[in-house]
């Protein structure tokens, strides 16, 4: 079964062509600048020459016509036809509490994934886009929607409610609901593998850490508590993302500033993180660049940046009575050999015992990074959403088909 992946985000569309039969990777790209003049499609077809294709594409009908078109191409095309595309697989940013799991798109899950574009204005209607585009351009091909939310739905109400009102929580759904579910759930599944241990025994902290970043705790494979919130803006501080910070600044700086409701979601999601403090990039690569030549505001942005990750490593040790495991993923994660170093060896009164040369060796393989000694086990675990988005699809299409 081949299946196709879908990414779709306002301006972009990001795709993963799959062949489930050894869930090899056929083609990969991306189609920016939706919308804008010059769009770019980039096709990276497994095994043969990348190519780029500069045109108009004003929508997503049109993006993925043309990714069709380039993954069907007798030159650098990859499958004979469309018809040998058996389902796509699309990523869905926030499932509210309707989706627990992966659904097959039907009306009622289109109607449902429409209700919650209160809860995620910039995230749910892009994903929608996808899958009418999908809808327009294959419209006899079954699909099914992933949700970055839907792993965190085993939180229980200690963690998830906020504690406000609660006639907030029945009227607007006012909670936290996580975010790079599909990462959690696959780095903590897959670390129980790497480890021959069963999950369900295993208290585990999964470190999803790149451009957004969330921390979890992972007990007996099932998401405990998050960082990330009712939006993805809380927890961690971020590439350009505030993380945690006293509610009560944000109606003192609209106050001061006289700022929009727009314009301070925009500080806050844009222009805050890494990028505010060091007031050069939210390139974690460039920060630690500035460190080691010793530029001021690049080490405060580092030290903070790595602080916040330690605390919450802390409390979410204390949220299980214990940890077995810490999972790096994720660009920041699985690359920063300093972010890692840093942190662990704030962590030795967990009784974490990093092997710093271990630490050192890139290898995109999932590996182990501490000492024997260790009682804590700290692994590096590449992370693969689109792998679970078609492992998804592949499992609820055939089962539909049944
Ligand atoms: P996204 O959240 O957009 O999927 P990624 O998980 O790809 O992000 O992470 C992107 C981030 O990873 C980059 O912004 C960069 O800061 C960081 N990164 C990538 N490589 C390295 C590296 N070698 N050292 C430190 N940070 C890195």
């Amino acid at each position: 079964m081949n299946i196709l992946v879908i990414n779709a985000g306002s301006s972009s569309l990001k795709y993963q062509l799959y062949d489930m039969t050894d869930e090899s990777v056929l083609a990969k790209g991306l189609v920016e600048r939706i919308g804008m003049d010059s769009s770019i499609l980039t096709h990276k077809p497994t095994g043969k020459q990348e190519v780029t294709e500069v045109s108009e594409i004003l929508e997503h009908t049109t993006a993925i016509r043309k990714v069709l078109g380039v993954l069907t191409n007798e030159e650098h095309g990859v499958i004979d036809s469309v018809a040998s595309i058996d389902a796509v697989g699309h990523r869905v940013v926030h499932g509210g509490e309707s989706f627990k799991e992966s659904a097959l798109v039907d009306s009622d899950a289109k109607a449902e994934i429409r209700r919650l574009f209160d809860l995620a204005p910039l995230h749910n209607p892009a994903s929608m886009m996808g899958i009418k585009a999908t809808e327009t351009n294959m419209p006899d091909v079954p699909q099914v929607v992933v949700f970055d939310t839907a792993f965190h739905q085993t939180m229980p109400e200690k963690s998830y409610l906020y504690a406000i009102p609660r006639v907030l929580y029945s009227k607007y759904k006012v909670r936290r609901y996580g975010a790079h579910g599909t990462s959690h759930a696959f780095v903590s599944q897959a670390a129980a593998e790497f480890l021959n241990r069963p999950l369900d025994e295993l208290k585990i902290i999964t470190c999803h850490i790149g451009n957004g970043a969330s921390l979890t705790a992972v007990q007996g494979g099932k998401s405990v508590d998050t960082s990330m919130g009712m939006t993805p803006l809380e927890g961690l501080m971020m590439g350009t993302r505030s993380g945690d910070l006293d509610p009560a600044i944000v109606p003192f700086v609209m106050n001061k500033e006289e700022l929009t409701v727009n314009e301070v979601n925009s500080m806050l999601n844009k222009h805050s993180g890494l990028l505010a403090i060091s007031g050069i990039s939210s390139d974690m690569r460039e920060i630690t660049e500035g460190m080691q030549k010793g530029d001021a505001s690049s080490t405060l942005a580092f030290e903070m940046y790595e602080y916040r990750v330690r605390k919450y490593i802390g409390a979410y040790a204390a949220a299980m009575n214990g940890v077995d495991v810490i999972v790096f993923t994720a660009g920041v994660g699985e690359n920063s050999v300093v972010l890692r170093q840093r942190v662990l060896e704030q962590l030795t009164y967990l009784g974490v015992e990093l092997d710093e040369e271990l630490n050192q060796i890139r290898s995109g393989e999932p590996r182990r990074i501490s000492t024997s000694n260790s009682k804590v086990e700290v692994l590096i675990i590449p992370t693969n959403e689109e792998l679970v988005i078609a492992r998804d699809t592949h499992r609820i299409v055939q089962a539909s088909s049944r």
